[in-house]
């Protein structure tokens, strides 16, 4: 176990916290100068002395000059300012010049605050403008070229001085060279990343707009400013009492400017609150080195000598940003996915994909950034942290060289990349192991994993020829040669060996098998998706099937389509009334996609959701002909595309949102377990994060079992036969846990729950 007990945010591109003399501020400016200080009295002249100094300070920092400055509740209220500004300006121009000028540029990096500003007003207006990215480039910096060949065009520019997730300075000189020649046009800097981290001198620019956000230098959230050109045109967006010389009615945030104020006084003063910037740069040297010392093969996605030292966006090879951002908060620290992700499918960073970053880089980025309240003590501290993820990673053998821990699973582990789900049967006696469908995302894990564990193959087996990826056996063959039990072994198209034993199953039928150490797998014929489909039928030492591999012919929720040239519906109805007959309905099915999280199936599940699986095993005589009818019908109507994952069945994926019963608050939690002192406690975090993480305080009489999401399969049986044990399953979060209870809940466990919000809500 390693130590985590404080919490280290490294966030602080997404917000900071309160610095302490801006919190004494604030709370002094509701305590004591509360006044409004648009009131004459002596309470508002306080007030508004108080609201006058804080601006003559931001005007000294922003280099502001004698422009318009003034509060607003952040930048996002600033851009939206600008724009209106900007556009309102435009319906007032000559017709010569609203038919010359139409477009609206901006940067294709930019935080979504401002296209969504653009495509607002210009809509609310009737504008009628044009949008247009600025792309920018392998370095994160705005195209110039692009930009001066339409800059004639353009009503206005939008560039942001920082990029918020890569933490890129962009080239604003040469931007405003560009600029300088079309004084019509118009441009507004997002400032927000830019804010204490760069010198600014405003008025020395041709800048028309400038906003900023407290919150993201240790400011309370809810205030900031807009500088605004004094020659650049105005609208105010709000109008009522007239305060901020009629540029933003409403009474203004004291308790907020009180504490931006005390954060831009700190800003100019040595040795205080804050550290300067070469302390910072020295952080991020450091971190750099604790990253690649902790994650070799990192790649980092912006390019250093473009960036301010307080960001660091970086990928480690075969780990998605969730799995990065999981195993850093089980570290302790708080750090920002690069990308945001969906159901099944993670989304990539459009900020990364603009930069044309390799698409593995965008799904694995990872932001860390940090701010001017950080000491030496806070970077050692991150430093430690990071090297204990690396360790945590390295012994779970899912990284870089081997540990000399070693994994006592047994059983059947799920590797998963973007719905598709590629298996491996591990005997850890017999130190054996077989691989089924393996996508070539998952290769680098697969083979890591086989070598630091020092298995030996005995198969790498697909289902049948996947049209939606091309097998990594190939691949695998070659790179784990070495690990190979019999690598002289001849094979047929799908990696089973040619010449093996018989076993006889339930239909009455006799059917090729190999030994995985004490597993048993037995390949059946599936025909009917594609000619060559099989299935494989698992067994464990006994008789019992433990599960079956059923690649596409059954998904969850689905059937395989069967509209490809080589597949054949008849064989298809055939094929799931074999499966019928040598596994039983109520047998676990695991199929080669799992698209919605919800791991496995059975034939009776099937058959209650689906009245088509119902069809295909109706003890009927006219099944067949009604099975064929309807299926060849449906295939008529599939969707071939879920965002790049071919989808390679008919499905129907409703996922049942009514989960309430089955979410737990902290404190029901307690008394649940008061209640029922049996109940298994299942942490589904992934063996790294326990070893790093807390976990949840327990009752002496519960018992906590750790099953990550990718050994769920393995436990399904065993709680499936046990309807009456209480299931209470958790994580960090609460996603996975939510994931692991519905999975049980669809296959008919009636006492699943789970703990909503995870460790980071429970108490
Ligand atoms: N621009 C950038 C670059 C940002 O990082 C953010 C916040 O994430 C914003 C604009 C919006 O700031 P706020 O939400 O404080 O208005």
């Amino acid at each position: 176990m390693y130590p985590t007990c404080t919490e280290l945010y490294l966030d602080a591109n997404a917000t900071t916290p309160t610095l302490p003399s801006a919190l004494e501020a604030a709370c002094a400016a509701m305590r004591e100068q509360f006044g409004n200080p648009s009131s004459s009295h002596c309470t508002g002249l306080r007030a508004k002395a108080l609201l006058e100094t804080v601006r003559s300070d931001a005007r000294q920092v922003l280099g502001a000059g004698k422009a318009r400055l003034f509060f607003t509740s952040g930048a996002t209220e600033g851009i939206q300012t600008a724009v209106l500004s900007t556009l309102s300006a435009h319906l007032n121009a000559s017709p010569e010049i609203r038919a010359k000028r139409q477009l609206l540029l901006y940067g294709a990096s930019e935080h979504k605050v401002v296209p969504e500003a653009l495509k607002h007003w210009n809509q609310v207006l009737h504008a009628n403008c044009e949008l247009l990215a600025i792309p920018v480039d392998s370095d994160g910096r705005h195209d110039l070229a692009f930009l001066a060949a339409h800059v004639d065009r353009a009503v206005l520019v939008c560039t942001m001085a920082v990029n918020n997730e890569t933490g890129v300075i962009s080239d604003l000189d040469a931007i405003e060279t560009i600029l300088q020649q079309h004084p019509e046009c118009l441009w507004l800097v997002d400032g927000v990343q830019a804010l204490g981290k760069l010198a600014l001198n405003l008025s020395r620019t041709r800048i028309d707009y400038f906003a900023v956000s407290g919150h993201k230098l240790y400011a309370p959230k809810g205030i900031g400013m807009l500088y605004a050109r004094q020659s650049a045109p105005f609208t105010a967006l709000t109008a009522g009492g007239g305060q901020e010389q009629g540029q933003r009615s409403g009474t203004e945030n004291m308790a907020g400017i009180a504490g931006f104020g005390a954060v831009l006084a700190e800003l100019n003063r040595p040795k205080g609150e804050l550290c300067s910037i070469d302390d910072l740069q020295r952080y991020r040297d450091a971190l750099i080195t604790a990253l690649c010392a902790a994650f070799p093969g990192i790649v980092f996605n912006s390019p250093i000598q473009y960036c301010v030292p307080t960001t660091l966006n970086f990928s480690v090879p075969g780990f998605a940003s969730k799995e990065l951002l999981d195993l850093f908060d089980a570290a302790g620290m708080r750090v920002s996915s690069g990308s945001a992700c969906g159901s099944g499918k993670a989304m990539r960073s459009y900020v990364l994909d603009a930069m044309g970053v390799a698409p593995w880089r965008s799904l694995s980025a990872v932001r860390l950034s940090f701010g001017r309240a950080w000491h030496d003590e806070d970077c050692d501290l991150a430093c430690q942290r990071i090297a204990q993820a690396g360790n945590a990673l390295r012994d779970s053998c899912l990284y870089a060289e081997p540990s000399t821990r070693q994994d006592h699973f047994d059983g059947v582990l799920l590797f998963k990349h973007d719905g598709a789900c590629c298996w491996l049967i591990v005997d850890h006696i017999a130190k054996q192991c077989a691989i089924i469908d393996p996508v070539d995302e998952l290769c680098e894990r697969l083979e890591r994993y086989v070598s630091c564990q020092g298995f030996s193959v005995v198969a790498v087996l697909d289902t049948h020829a996947h049209a939606d990826h091309v097998s990594a056996r190939e691949r695998l063959l070659r790179t784990l040669a070495s690990n190979w039990l019999q690598p002289q072994e001849a094979t047929d198209g799908l990696g089973w060996p040619l010449s093996t034993a018989q076993r006889a199953l339930n239909d009455g039928n006799s059917y090729p098998v190999i030994s995985i150490g004490h597993f048993n797998l037995v390949q059946i014929p599936l025909p009917g998706h594609t000619d060559d489909s099989v299935g494989y039928v698992l067994f464990k030492d006994s008789d019992e099937i433990l599960q079956v591999f059923v690649g596409d012919t059954v998904l969850i929720g689905g059937i395989g389509r069967s509209n490809f040239a080589s597949s054949s519906v008849t064989e298809l109805f055939h094929s799931l009334r074999r499966l019928a007959a040598v596994a039983g309905t109520n047998t676990l099915l695991c199929p080669a996609h799992d698209y919605f999280h919800q791991f496995a199936t059975t034939l009776q599940v099937e058959c209650r959701d689906n009245p088509l699986m119902a069809q295909a095993l109706a003890p009927t005589p006219s099944a067949e002909t009604l099975f064929v009818a309807a299926k060849t019908q449906l295939d008529t109507s599939i969707c071939d595309e879920k965002g790049a994952t071919l989808m390679c069945g008919a499905l129907r994926h409703e996922v049942d949102p009514n989960i309430s019963g089955m979410e737990f608050h902290s404190a029901q939690l307690r008394s649940f377990l008061h209640q029922h002192p049996h109940a298994i406690l299942v942490d589904v975090r992934e063996p790294y994060e326990c070893a790093l993480g807390a976990t949840l305080e327990q009752l002496p009489s519960c018992v906590t079992r750790t099953v990550p999401l990718s050994r769920l399969d393995q436990m399904l049986p065993e709680w499936l036969h046990h309807p009456e044990q209480p299931l209470v399953f958790f994580c960090r979060s609460g996603n996975r846990s939510l994931l692991a209870a519905r999975a049980l809940h669809r296959l008919g466990h009636p006492l699943v729950y789970h703990l909503r919000g995870g460790l980071a809500l429970h108490h």
